[in-house]
């Protein structure tokens, strides 16, 4: 590479190492027509993680974006010889799911219904089919099988040649041997690359570092949670029968993989339980190095590879490579622009998928380095989904040991981490935990999914029915519809914006027009210039130049970022994170008034505090902000309470609500309950992929306010058109199944879409979700209403009703009252 010449001492984009990933985005950027990039390797190309990859890239992910990343990336791979003359070893090899359970079976079904919805070849096959792609098999056990043409294989150590090649052929210089030991900033922004070699002024820079991207962030403020975690693979010495074309296998039950290498067979493992690799810093030094093996952690899966491949068991193993690699809190990669440092970016975090990834993610890096922005629906990955919560060290520790395994392990509905929980705990926690509450985790939050009655216990069974918590959310539900119930939504993010440019900073960002008088709460779309949802908040006007901001419990971080790029030079607005300051208590049901009015003087009448307002009222000793919203669609306040204060307010409500029937409900109970009444929720069934109109939101935009907003070009351009897709809610007909989200949707027998969450609505007496309906030629109020619709639950089509007002109470009477 450019080792014998001397450091520039400025670029426009320096990239901070040399692996796949770093590479891809060089040779990216490239092709965008960035010019003046330089890319620092400490030690050589490929020498870090990549090199001793296992070399398996399969097109098909969980969801749409990440599925468009990995198809991309093949394409990349099979066209770069061609392209740079440097072959990466590409071969088109196809891969085999096996499955041994009938619960693996269900999740294989699921997947191929969604793999069609996304464009991959993949098909259901039997025991005997899976045996003649893959002779060595042992199937007498094995139910079933998914076979992906597509998928296949590369010399992982090749590809970041490759890429550097294609990238200095597009102007990219590449630096080996040059450490980056510090990032500099000046107001908020990069200026440069500090190295052992001397600085580089840069206008970007782009942390590519593996599993040393963390301590570099540290080293700058910036937060990137990731740790290194042992991967182990062996080879075996050349076997009968065995050669390099063998299809990828994996047995997930098995938690093993398998393929070809030349005239052996690559044994992996995914272990439920892995180990990360206990260093205070990943060290400097080690550039095509290894950890020693370690036969005993490999023991089981090893012993589950002699019994799926017979001939194992009689043969010598060449090589054991033990890799550690990094792994990040929830097993999704890290992308995109440090909400601490602006104009450093980040691509790291690949948790074992990062040679299949690394074409996509380049790419799409360097396009949202180009346009400021993504280009598709990256909240998934995106780096602002983590707080500095996430990056203890202890935290990341002891995560990372349930991350390796989840590759294989179920990818069971509602699927929560066992590992490093209680991180971020509600006032209400303790009392909660006392009252049988079953929690999630969400942004480290724990927050109560279901209550426990009766002789259930307050641990989730899985399954992809009904689990066992079923009868205890229809309780907490129709509590909620006909009763009361209470909610801790502490989690919400919440924020304080003041300032006398403040309300125009929110009249810029909101689609809603939020210039009301004091008092008053409104629900609103932020959306980028494409018109698409970069968040959904509710904003209350608190004083002429002060606004109180609540929006959704992961996007605390998110929103702060989005709102703080968007202030103008010279705008005077502060804007405040009070998330962890107050607590909230959500009192929803059609007895809510009469709970609230026995612990306070307020008046609560409809015409005293209406709908979509809210006040300062006392509670017991608590003086507490009341909000009259809902999100269940019931009579009901969010109380807003100093968080010091939420436990002796919880204890009033639930004391004087008891001969009404007040109840604890959890996060289920909120989503079974909004679904029915149609609202979305911002990350699942509204996204930067999707825009107000397509999610039938339109009628939220204040079109005529005299402020422009960000996005109504593109909104209006669109509203004079024809919609490709509409946000659409089903009911099932039949009242047995349950639908949980990705479940592929079918309009008179064509695939239309697929569902972005789901259910059970309790009050409807059966599964309710949200999905878009697509149609090129456009889709119509009269083009849903006229079609035929089916959900495919786990391989089977169930009829289903579509709804685009809300199907419970389409006329919101209840709330309004
Ligand atoms: C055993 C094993 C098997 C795997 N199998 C697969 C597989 O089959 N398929 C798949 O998709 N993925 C697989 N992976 C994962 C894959 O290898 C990684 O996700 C991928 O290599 C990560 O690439 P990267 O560029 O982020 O990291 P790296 O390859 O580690 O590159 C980062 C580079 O940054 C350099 N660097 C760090 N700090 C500095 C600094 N301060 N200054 C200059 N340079 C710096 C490092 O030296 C390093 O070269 C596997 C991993 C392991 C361990």
């Amino acid at each position: 590479m450019e080792s014998s010449r001397s450091l520039p001492t400025e670029a426009k984009v320096v990239i901070v190492g040399g692996g796949v990933i770093g590479t891809s985005v060089a040779y990216h950027l490239t092709k965008l027509g960035w010019k003046d990039i330089v890319l620092l390797e400490q030690g050589q190309l490929g020498g870090g993680t990549s090199w001793h990859a296992a070399g398996l890239v399969g097109r098909l992910r969980t969801s749409n974006s990440m599925t468009r990343i990995n198809k991309y990336t093949v394409e990349l791979y099979a066209q770069l010889q061609q392209e740079t003359g440097h072959s990466v070893g590409w071969k088109q090899v196809g891969s085999l799911i096996v499955a041994k359970s009938e619960d693996r079976m269900i999740q294989l079904r699921r997947t191929m219904a969604m793999a069609e919805l996304f464009g991959v070849e993949a098909h259901l096959i039997s025991p005997k089919a899976a045996l003649e792609k893959w002779p060595l098999l042992r199937v007498d056990d094995v139910l079933g099988a998914a076979w992906l043409p597509h998928d296949g294989k590369v010399i992982p150590k090749e590809v970041p040649i490759a890429l550097a090649r294609g990238a200095r052929a597009g102007g990219a210089q590449i630096f080996e041997n040059v450490r980056v030991l510090g990032i500099e900033s000046k107001d908020g922004h990069v200026t440069a690359a500090r190295t052992d070699q001397g600085i580089i002024k840069a206008d970007y820079v782009v942390l590519c570092g593996g599993m040393w991207t963390r301590q570099l962030g540290l080293s700058c403020g910036v937060t990137i949670p990731l740790y290194p975690v042992e991967h182990h693979y062996v080879v075996t010495e050349p076997l009968p029968g065995a050669f390099d074309e063998l299809p990828v296998g994996r047995d997930p039950d098995l938690c093993i993989y398998f393929r070809g290498e030349g005239e052996g067979v690559m044994l992996g493992a995914f272990q439920e339980s892995s180990k990360p690799w206990m260093v205070d810093r990943v060290p400097e030094q080690f550039s095509f190095q290894l950890l020693e093996p370690d036969w005993e952690k490999f023991s089981v899966p090893l012993a589950n590879g002699k019994h799926r491949i017979p001939a194992l068991a009689k043969c010598k193993f060449a090589k054991f490579v033990n890799g550690p690699e990094s792994f990040t809190p929830d097993n999704n990669f890290i992308m995109g622009e440090a909400p601490e440092l602006r104009r450093l970016f980040v691509a790291a975090g690949f948790n074992s998928v990062g040679i299949a990834s690394a074409g996509g993610a380049g790419r799409y890096l360097a396009e949202w380095m180009l346009t400021g922005e993504p280009t598709l629906d990256l909240w998934s990955v995106d780096i602002r989904r983590f707080g500095p919560w996430a990056n203890n060290r202890t935290f990341l520790r002891e995560r990372v040991t349930e991350v390796l395994g989840l590759h294989y392990q179920m990818s069971w509905p509602n699927r929560e981490f066992e590992s490093s929980r209680g991180v971020r705990q509600t006032p209400l926690h303790g009392l909660l935990t006392q009252q049988k509450a079953c929690f999630g985790s969400k942004n480290g939050w724990e927050r109560p999914n279901w209550f426990a009655t009766g002789d259930v216990k307050p641990v989730t069974e899985y399954s992809f029915g009904r689990q066992n918590w079923f009868d205890c959310h229809a309780q907490e539900h129709r509590a909620c519809r006909e009763k009361v119930a209470i909610f801790d939504q502490s989690g919400f993010s919440k924020y304080l914006f003041k300032g006398p440019d403040a309300l125009n900073v929110l009249q810029r960002l909101c689609g809603a027009d939020v210039d009301t008088p004091v008092g008053k709460a409104v629900y609103t779309g932020m959306f980028n210039d494409r018109g698409t949802f970069e968040s959904d908040i509710t904003v209350i006007r608190i004083a002429k130049d002060q606004f109180y901001l609540i929006s959704g419990t992961s996007q605390t971080v998110r929103d702060q970022d989005w709102i703080r790029r968007n202030l103008e030079a010279g705008q005077q607005a502060d804007l405040t994170d009070v998330t962890e300051a107050y607590s909230v208590i959500g009192v929803m049901g059609p007895q809510s008034r009469a709970l609230l009015n026995r612990v306070t003087d307020a008046d609560l009448a409809h015409q005293a505090f209406p709908f979509g307002t809210a006040q300062s009222i006392e509670t017991g000793m608590a003086t507490v902000r009341a909000v009259r919203i809902t999100y269940v669609g019931e009579l009901g306040w969010e109380l807003h309470i100093p968080a010091s204060q939420a436990v002796p307010v919880y204890e009033l409500l639930m004391k004087a609500g008891r001969d009404l029937g007040v109840v604890n409900a959890g996060h289920y109970a909120i989503n079974s309950l909004r679904l029915e009444k149609g609202y979305r929720a911002w990350g699942a069934d509204i996204s930067p992929d999707d825009t107000a109109l397509e999610a039938g939101l339109g009628f939220a935009i204040a079109w005529k306010k005299s402020a422009s907003f960000f996005g109504k070009a593109a909104l209006l351009e669109q509203k004079q058109g024809r919609l490709k897709r509409l946000l659409v809610t089903f009911v099932l007909q039949d009242p047995g199944p349950v639908l949980w989200g990705s479940e592929p949707i079918y309009r008179d027998g064509q695939a239309a879409g697929y569902t972005t969450s789901g259910s059970y609505g309790h009050s409807l007496g059966a599964a309710v979700g949200m999905g878009y309906v697509k149609c090129q030629d456009g889709v119509t109020p009269e083009f849903i209403a006229q079609g035929r619709y089916e959900i495919n639950i786990s391989g089977k089509r169930f009829p289903a009703a579509p709804h685009l007002k809300a199907p419970f109470d389409p006329e919101r009477k209840k709330i309004l009252c």
